[in-house]
C-alpha cells in the first residue's frame, strides 16, 4: 500500500465525509511547490483556496509565528496581547477603516458583520429594519445564517429553518436593488468578485451606485473580501480598486498566511456598535495567528502588490494561448478560466496527474496561486495546465 493510500484509507474510516476530495495527500512544501506522501511534486495554483498568501512555509512568516509561539500561544480575550492590537492598527491605517474584530474564519467574520449591521439599525431606527440584501450567485459561508445570506438555492436545503431577513438581487441590476432597498433594509452585502460563483467581477458603475444609494439611505454596505482581500487582486483590498469605502469589510482566507484568522473591519459609522458582551469568540485575535498576519501585511507593500498585478497579467496572457481556453476573468492573481469543452473538474483531475493543483468555480477553472509564486513556478504550473488541457483535444 502506498503512503497516500494509507492516509486516504484511514481518513475514509474516521473523518466525516463532508468533503469531496482528490486522492492526493500533501506532506510538505515551499512557496508554490509541494510534495505528496509518495514524493510526487506539484505546482500549487490553489494556495489552500487563497489562504497561503506567502506560499508554503515562508521563512519570514515561520520566524514571526514561531517567535510568538515560543512566548505565548494563547490567552483569553479577558486580557490584552500585543500582536492583536498591532495587526488591527496596520489594517486600519492601510484601509481608512476604524476598528477591527478578529474571528477564526470567513463565515464567522460575516456573522459578525451581519450582527453589527442589525444592531446599528436597531439602535438607530428600532425593530423591523433588519433585512440584508445580498446578490444572487453569491457565497458568504456555511453557518446557518451565512447560508441564508448566500444567494444560491442549492445551499438552502436540509438545514431548515434558516435565518430570516435576507433578500437576493441580481448582480448588476441597480434598479431592482434600489427598489428592494426602499423599506426595512439595514444593509447590502456583496462580494466585489464572486469567487465561488465563478470569478465574476461586479461592474464598477453598479458598485459605485450601490455605495451612493447606501450612503443616501443610511443602509450599511458590507463588502465580503474573504476571497478578494489581502492582496489577492493586486491591492490590499479589492474595494480600493472600486473607489468605495464600505461600512463593514470582512477578511479571512489569506490574512493569516495559513493559520485560521479572520477579521471584521468597521468603518466610521459602525466603529462603536459593539459593546462588551455583544460579540465574542474564544480564539479571536489569537497572538500566534496575528503575529503571522502582521508579517503577511508587512510584506504586502506597494511593490509587492504591483507584482501581484503583473504576475496576474502574465498568467492570463499565457493561459489565453492554451487549447480550450475561451476566456479569462478576475483581477490580479484571482483568475477564472472559461473552457470551451472540457469540464473543469476533469481538467483539475488531469492537472493533478500532470503535477499542478488547480480549483474550479462553477463552470470555470479557477487559479489562486500563492502571491509569492516565482515566474519559474508559474511557467512550470502553466505548462502542467497546458498538458492537462491537451488531453481533451
Ligand atoms: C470562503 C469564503 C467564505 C467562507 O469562509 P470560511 O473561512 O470557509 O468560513 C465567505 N465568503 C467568501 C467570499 C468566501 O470566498
Amino acid at each position: 500500500m502506498s503512503n497516500t493510500e494509507r492516509i486516504i484509507n484511514r481518513d475514509g474510516e474516521y473523518v466525516a465525509h463532508s468533503y469531496g476530495r482528490f486522492p492526493v495527500a500533501i506532506v510538505e512544501g515551499k512557496n508554490a511547490t509541494c510534495y505528496d506522501a509518495d514524493g510526487k511534486k506539484y505546482i500549487d495554483f490553489t494556495s489552500g483556496i487563497g489562504v497561503n498568501s506567502l506560499g508554503f512555509c515562508d521563512d519570514g512568516w515561520i520566524k514571526a509565528v514561531t517567535e510568538q509561539l515560543s512566548k505565548l500561544q494563547h490567552i483569553s480575550n479577558l486580557y490584552y496581547t500585543e500582536p492583536c492590537g498591532k495587526l488591527a492598527e496596520i489594517l486600519c491605517n492601510r484601509t481608512g477603516m476604524k476598528r477591527v474584530f478578529f474571528a477564526n474564519g470567513g463565515a464567522e467574520a460575516n456573522e459578525g458583520a451581519i450582527k453589527a449591521a442589525r444592531k446599528y439599525s436597531f439602535q438607530k431606527y428600532g425593530p423591523g429594519r433588519s433585512t440584508i440584501v445580498t446578490l444572487k450567485n453569491s457565497f458568504h459561508g456555511r453557518t446557518v445564517t451565512t447560508l441564508s445570506a448566500t444567494g444560491q438555492d442549492v445551499f438552502h436545503n436540509y438545514f431548515f429553518p434558516f435565518t430570516e431577513g435576507f433578500e437576493f438581487c441580481e448582480a448588476g441590476d441597480f434598479t431592482a436593488l434600489s427598489r428592494m432597498c426602499e423599506n426595512g433594509v439595514c444593509a447590502v452585502m456583496i462580494e466585489l468578485i464572486q469567487g465561488e460563483g465563478g470569478v465574476l467581477p461586479l461592474e464598477q458603475d453598479f458598485v459605485k451606485k450601490v455605495a451612493a444609494l447606501c450612503r443616501e439611505r443610511d443602509i450599511l454596505l458590507i463588502v465580503d473580501e474573504v476571497q478578494t482581500g489581502i492582496g489577492r487582486t493586486g491591492s490590499l483590498f479589492c474595494f480600493e480598486q472600486y473607489g468605495i469605502l464600505p461600512d463593514l469589510v470582512t477578511a479571512a482566507k489569506g490574512i493569516g498566511g495559513g493559520l485560521p484568522l479572520a477579521a471584521v473591519l468597521f468603518g466610521a459609522k459602525t466603529a462603536e456598535v459593539f459593546n462588551p458582551g455583544d460579540h465574542a469568540t474564544t480564539f479571536g485575535g489569537n497572538p500566534v495567528a496575528c503575529a503571522g498576519a502582521v508579517e503577511v501585511l508587512r510584506r504586502l507593500d506597494d511593490g509587492f502588490l504591483n507584482e501581484v498585478k503583473k504576475k496576474g497579467e502574465y498568467i492570463a496572457d499565457r493561459l489565453k494561448k492554451l487549447p480550450h481556453v475561451a476566456g479569462i476573468s478576475g483581477m490580479g492573481m484571482m483568475i477564472g478560466v472559461t473552457l470551451d469543452g472540457p469540464k473543469p473538474q476533469d481538467v483539475v483531475r488531469a492537472g493533478i496527474e500532470e503535477g499542478v493543483l488547480t480549483l474550479t468555480a462553477k463552470s470555470k477553472l479557477r487559479l489562486l496561486p500563492p502571491l509569492t509564486a516565482t515566474y519559474g513556478e508559474i511557467d512550470e504550473g502553466i505548462e502542467g495546465v497546458g498538458r492537462a488541457l491537451t488531453r481533451f483535444l
